[in-house]
């Protein structure tokens, strides 16, 4: 039964969305990776560790049309105007726990040699491209990859720096890891589970935001990637663009670049 569910939806999922792209069309606003324009982006909702559901009021929502949320419309205004990812050649990329409107550009860029991987969780659905592989021992060889594209996932990683560290040997000198996550930045240290400690849902979620995480990263989030050897760098947006893009205001691209 719940496969005949999945096959229905995953029929019906485009023409739902293109009525919902369509019913909320308008002026105000600009999704970059579908490029449908819309009066507001789709109020973005989280999970509660009961199984509620609720609106994440930060001013910033997901793409009526692809999903996208403001953290990968940032990331691939940065990608294509900054970085010109567009005119890479040869260019080795991992993608860990990707997002599917990213994994459609870097899928279609010839010059891209694109590696998809994710911890598989039951009850997920995974694309084909993408294979196995934990983020804290990766089957890599050392620098083999010239950027890696980890969004959210180091708050759900019991041993992040571990993850780190796998991350660091994995790139080429002066590699690229994006590597953006929850952080808190009126809180000066990180607050997380400890390493013996196996806390509920609902501890998890008013501590650190969500039933899976198992930290809030503080503003200390920097100095651990520097203390496993990155070199940081933060990308801020303009105020128009933040608006023309729905971003989210104050959340930043984090890179985090393998020196020499
Ligand atoms: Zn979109």
């Amino acid at each position: 039964m719940a496969g005949i569910k999945d096959f229905l939806k995953d029929i019906l999922r485009p023409s739902y969305r293109s009525m919902l792209a369509a019913m909320h069309a308008g002026d105000e606003c600009r999704c970059n990776l579908c490029g449908k324009r819309f009066a507001a982006m789709r109020p973005r909702k989280g999970r509660h560790a009961d199984g509620s559901s609720f609106i994440i009021k930060d001013g910033a929502g997901t793409c009526w049309k692809c999903n996208s949320y403001p953290r990968v419309r940032a990331l691939w205004h940065w990608l294509v105007n900054d970085f010109k990812i567009q005119e890479k050649v040869d260019f080795e990329l991992l993608h860990i726990a990707p997002e599917q409107q990213l994994a459609d550009k870097f899928l279609k860029m010839p010059g891209i040699h694109y590696t998809a991987v994710d911890k598989f969780c039951p009850g997920y659905k995974y694309a084909n491209y993408v294979s196995h592989a934990d983020v804290t021992d990766l089957h890599f060889h050392d620098s083999m990859f010239d950027m890696i594209v980890c969004n959210h996932v180091l708050e759900h990683v019991k041993n992040d720096s571990k993850a780190m560290s796998e991350l660091l040997r994995v790139l080429k000198p002066n590699g690229t890891a994006v590597l953006m996550v929850p952080i808190n930045m009126e809180a000066e240290r990180t607050d997380e589970e400890k390493p013996d400690e196996e806390l509920s849902g609902e501890e998890r979620e008013r501590r650190f935001g969500q039933p899976d995480h198992v930290r809030m990263y503080g503003r200390d989030y920097f100095e651990r990637l520097e203390n496993v050897g990155f070199h940081v760098e933060h990308i801020a947006f303009p105020a128009d663009l933040v608006k023309e893009l729905e971003l989210n205001p104050t959340e930043e691209v984090i890179l985090a670049v393998k020196s020499n």
